[in-house]
């Protein structure tokens, strides 16, 4: 596979790892560099104060003052650390099917990228070749037939002088364009770098005109699954926040141990044998500019004690699995793999840490975790969709079959020799957070949910406009059908 400018795709993410953005223009400076790389940009962002966009002037004397001291050092793989392996505590009916913790290779190299966006091309690939018959792109070149269907990876989406869409995609043998005129304009403006699609159309003057834009998606027939149990979805409880929930936390709490609620609410406590937290289980430390003045305890092994303490007082008959986020206190790059043993080792018996994203079997019902990140590049990408509804934005997931479509958004991928992001088999449940919106839906038989919040807007979140929907939790019961629970003031 060809890699459009793979060297700034490092440097993007190399970045991401430290949770920073960079400029194109600090970019273009930084490729001189491509061997230290590991070791100036810690020095980069030790010496920044505030700004989330690194620009040519945050680095320009830091560069320079390396010029004058470059030595002859090795490549120092420093960034892309091997997490301890984690000993995975197979709890009875708990499947982990897929889950990148303890198997982590990724050393950020450019190897890495090659090796990362074949596996991510074969394997959407692979699923869009149950639905056309693709030829490689430089056969078609060759054959000059006029009808063609393709498979390729999105490479760039622009919009012509006549208002039509053009889009460039390209495999492992060449890359080629189509024109997306008509209805196909406003799907073919969604598309996002780097997803798989397939496409079909008409071959004129080297380009193909399209008539269908295909994506991996999940088949029609879907139907929901049913279950003698029920399972409870939450996630971003962010412990250690000052805006922690705790009066309405312990009124969950109680619900779970059939100290409040009616009769149905009663029953359906009764059946829950899971509850699954989608990530941002802590506030974490630095995660934005002045977050101290947010936090209620600011080391993060006493934001984790609290974490502990508080599911602790989730009834010991339902298990608790827990994901992380990007307030977690693991690396940032997706695949994020489950907490440091020193924190999950607070946690009690009832409680089994996955990595983010993971594919569990809990007791016959296939579940695919996943906190959500790449959701804001989703939200950004596509106008019609909004904060509001964010299960609407999980569905643009599932349709790519993809957890991070787009390479180098605001979700930092880690180039892992295998895609652990594609989303390779069919869940029953997908759950997301990271949006602290509540939204639930059926999309082809897979029940979508993103489970709020237990945090109330911080003075960061008023500053940037979000407005948090927290304490709503969503409960799927045997029977398919989905239950909405507000846990408001106590
Ligand atoms: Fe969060
Ligand atoms: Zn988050």
């Amino acid at each position: 596979m060809v890699i459009k400018d793979i060297e700034s795709k490092l440097i993007i993410t190399k970045f991401a790892m430290h949770g920073y953005n960079v400029h194109p223009s600090a970019i273009e400076l930084l490729k001189e560099f491509k061997n230290e790389l590991d070791e100036i940009i810690p020095k980069i962002c030790s010496a920044l104060n505030g700004s989330f966009i690194i620009s040519r002037e945050d680095i320009l004397p830091i560069l320079n003052e390396f010029k004058r001291k470059r030595r002859k050092e090795q490549f120092k793989k420093q960034f892309f650390v091997e997490k301890p392996k984690e000993v995975k505590n197979l709890k009875d009916e708990i499947c982990i099917i897929k889950d990148i913790t303890g198997t982590s290779t990724c050393e950020g190299n450019v190897d890495d990228f090659i090796a990362y966006f074949n596996s991510r091309f074969e394997k959407l690939s692979k699923i869009l070749r149950q639905r056309l018959n693709g030829i490689s792109i430089s056969n078609i070149k060759k054959i000059r037939t006029e009808k063609v269907d393709v498979i390729g990876m999105v490479k760039d989406v622009r919009e012509t002088q006549n208002g039509n869409v053009l889009v460039e995609i390209e495999d492992n043998t060449d890359s080629i364009r189509f024109i997306a005129t008509g209805k196909l304009r406003d799907l073919a403006l969604e598309l996002m770098g780097d997803e798989v699609i397939g496409v079909s159309g008409v071959l004129r003057n080297n380009n193909i005109i399209a008539d269908k834009i295909i994506f991996p998606d999940v088949p029609l027939n879907g139907e929901k699954k049913r279950t003698n149990f029920s399972i409870v979805f939450i996630s971003d409880t962010h412990f250690g926040s000052k805006e922690f929930l705790e009066k309405e936390w312990d009124l969950f709490i109680k619900w779970l141990n059939f100290e409040v609620g009616n009769e149905k609410m009663r029953e359906i406590a009764e059946s829950v044998k899971y509850v699954v937290l989608a990530g941002d289980v802590v506030d974490g430390v630095g995660i934005y500019p002045n977050q101290e003045k947010d936090l209620k305890i600011l080391d993060v092994y006493g934001q984790y004690e609290e974490a502990a303490m508080q599911i602790d007082k989730i009834p010991k008959r339902i298990k608790v699995i827990v994901s992380p986020g990007n307030h977690d206190a693991v690396r940032q790059a997706e695949p994020q793999p489950a907490l440091l043993k020193e924190f999950s080792n607070l946690f009690s018996n009832n409680v089994v840490n996955v990595g983010n994203p993971s594919f569990l079997n809990l007791d016959g019902i296939k579940l695919l975790i996943y906190h959500g990140r790449s959701l804001d590049d989703v939200v950004t990408k596509i106008p019609r969709l909004s904060y509001a509804k964010p299960q609407e934005a999980m569905v643009e997931l599932l349709k790519r079959r993809h957890l991070a479509p787009m390479y180098g958004g605001r979700s930092p991928i880690a180039p892992e020799k295998e895609d652990y992001l594609v989303i390779e088999e069919i869940p029953d449940i997908f759950h997301c957070g990271h949006i602290h919106t509540y939204g639930t839906s059926f999309y082809r038989g897979v029940f979508l949910v993103n489970s709020s919040t237990w945090q109330a807007q911080t003075e960061f979140q008023k500053k940037v406009n979000l407005n948090p929907m927290p304490c709503n939790v969503a409960v799927y019961t045997p029977s398919g059908e989905v239950v909405r629970l507000k846990f408001y003031g106590g």
